[in-house]
């Protein structure tokens, strides 16, 4: 029997998939790091390195487990830089009679690989990554014949399925969304524990990648990465969640404050995109919790958080293998706008622009919240080009892969898909912003002006962009309220907004 070589890609370290139940000297598995995939995107300097990280250890630990494992680092001799080259070098110098791999989550890679396999002499097969609760078509399926994608329909047939917070047919609590009690501001008063970062060292990477000369963006204050690299860490930081984080995740979950990166979210979303713990494993642990915890965590804590990854999660995998490959290109509400140098930067008067991109550069992270009505609002309101967005979301934060990137941005933040994911714009004037954070508070700008020269940027770009976009929305029943006060709006008032408008989408670096 000849060798059968076994691809692994960046994001396919799941270290419980059937692959790994024996060691078999006819296997070789190979993981690349590669040009290819540092440089399709400008990727945030911590998400390089928590790939290579992540990659390096899951290759050590499945060496020391006896498997037979080729590893290409970025700047090895023997690296093509190109998946399919370093394969077919392989393949050949090996005498390699069957090739494997794992399904990709990208529908680039999972194209290349297809193309590969019909290109080579030699046997081939693709296999589940044993990661999801779904199959790639099952969402796609579930949907069938229906009009809308709505996700809670979804969600509430993952809950029954999987029998997750359920008696019997019913919602454990007697209610299957506690979203509206998801919405409180943190203030402060409740404290936050001490944050767990881990200190893993990345110095000899960090060097690798300034010789591979790799451009990235982003900072990394100390030669040390603070996500879990490898499986160990990533139970660690689950339970750190459970313990200390989930009695409150619900309750501030939409919250944002100026001192706060985290507040009560898990930063389990790194160690799930690179499969390093299963969502099923993190569901499990985080139930059990709960249950052994009942007198002290309310059920809205932990439905939040069981929506998010049986829920949006899993949706948002479904919808971009439903919708791929013209989802990419999508752009509804045709906005061409470019995408300010302060996205960059962090360099803006804008106190929440300011916080939310700040730690983004600062830690490739931001929680859902900043995402969405911070930056995400701002791109909307602004009318900037979907293609812009999304390769700025793709690039800066360490979980950002495209299957789950995508959906979030051009569906659920930028509209650019008509409303296939979110029923309506995520879009809002300065008032929500106040409403969930303290960054008004010390803002240049103030949240109660409408036109003033410091009046908040987004209380007239909000007016403006329902304004420009009627054609579009305004038959849409969720916005029926907000377009009646656009109708009432007294026209001197509406032409002065639309001018400061104008000006600030003009002069974004400006303000
Ligand atoms: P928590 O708030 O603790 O939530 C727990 C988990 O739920 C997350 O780890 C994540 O796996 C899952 N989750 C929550 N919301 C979503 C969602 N909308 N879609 C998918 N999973 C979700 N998430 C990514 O993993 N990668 C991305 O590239 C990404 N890009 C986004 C872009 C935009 C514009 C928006 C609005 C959201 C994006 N999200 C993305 C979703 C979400 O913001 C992140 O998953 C979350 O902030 C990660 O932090 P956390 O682990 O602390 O999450
Ligand atoms: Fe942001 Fe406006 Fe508030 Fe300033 S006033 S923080 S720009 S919402």
């Amino acid at each position: 029997m000849g060798k059968t070589l076994r691809l692994l890609l960046g994001d396919q370290l799941n270290s419980e998939h059937s692959w790994f139940k024996e060691v078999d000297d006819n296997l070789i598995y190979c993981m690349f790091e590669m040009r290819q995939e540092t440089d399709y995107v400008t990727h945030h300097i911590q998400k390089v390195i928590g790939f290579f990280s992540a990659m390096r250890n899951f290759s050590k630990e499945l060496k020391s487990n006896g498997y037979n494992v080729i590893y290409y680092k970025i700047n090895d001799t023997k690296n093509t830089q190109k998946l399919t080259d370093n394969l077919s070098k392989i393949i050949e110098e090996k005498g390699i009679k069957r090739f494997e791999y794992l399904l990709p989550d990208e529908y680039r890679l999972d194209q290349q690989l297809k193309d590969f396999c019909t290109s080579i002499a030699i046997d081939s097969t693709a296999v589940d990554t044993e990661h999801f609760y779904t199959k790639r078509n099952e969402l796609k399926t579930f949907y069938e014949g229906k009009k809308q994608y709505l996700m809670e329909n979804f969600y509430r047939h993952m809950r029954k399925k999987h029998e997750v917070l359920m008696e019997g047919e019913q919602p454990e609590g007697g209610k299957w969304n506690y979203d509206k009690s998801n919405r409180k501001k943190w203030k402060g008063n409740t404290s936050i524990p001490h944050y767990k970062w881990f200190v893993n060292d990345v110095s000899e990477i960090v060097s690798d990648i300034k010789k591979a000369e790799i451009e990235t963006i982003g900072t990394l204050s100390t030669k040390t990465f603070s996500y879990p690299i490898n499986r160990e860490q990533s139970l660690q930081q689950l339970n750190y969640f459970c313990e200390q984080l989930l009695i409150h995740f619900g309750d501030f979950q939409d919250a944002m404050h100026t001192n706060e990166v985290n507040l009560f979210h898990s930063r389990i979303s790194f160690a799930m995109n690179l499969k390093l713990i299963n969502p099923k494993t993190v569901i499990d642990t985080v139930i059990d919790y709960y249950y052994e915890h009942k007198n002290d965590i309310d059920i809205s804590q932990v439905e939040g958080f069981v929506r998010q990854i049986i829920g949006w999660r899993e949706y948002m995998r479904g919808m971009y293998w439903a919708l791929m490959p013209d989802y990419k290109k999508k752009n509804e509400l045709e906005n061409t706008n470019a995408l300010p140098d302060f996205f960059w930067t962090g360099n803006t008067k804008m106190n929440c622009l300011k916080n939310a991109i700040n730690n983004s550069l600062d830690n490739g992270y931001a929680h859902h919240i900043q995402r969405l009505m911070v930056t995400g609002n701002y791109a909307l309101l602004t009318q900037i080009n979907p293609d812009e967005v999304d390769q700025w979301y793709l690039g800066i934060y360490v979980d950002a892969i495209e299957w789950v990137q995508l959906p979030n941005t051009r569906g659920m933040s930028q509209y650019a898909d008509g409303g296939l994911i979110a029923t309506k714009p995520y879009v809002s004037s300065g008032s929500y912003i106040n409403k969930m954070s303290n960054y008004c508070k010390d803002c240049h700008y103030s949240h109660k002006e409408k036109v003033t020269e410091d009046a908040c940027p987004f209380n007239s770009l909000y007016w403006n962009f329902l304004d420009d976009k009627r054609q579009q929305l305004g038959n849409n029943h969720r916005m029926g309220m907000m377009y009646s006060l656009l109708d009432k709006m007294n026209a001197d008032k509406l032409t002065e907004l639309k001018e400061r408008a104008q000006h600030i989408i003009e002069n974004a670096d400006e303000y």
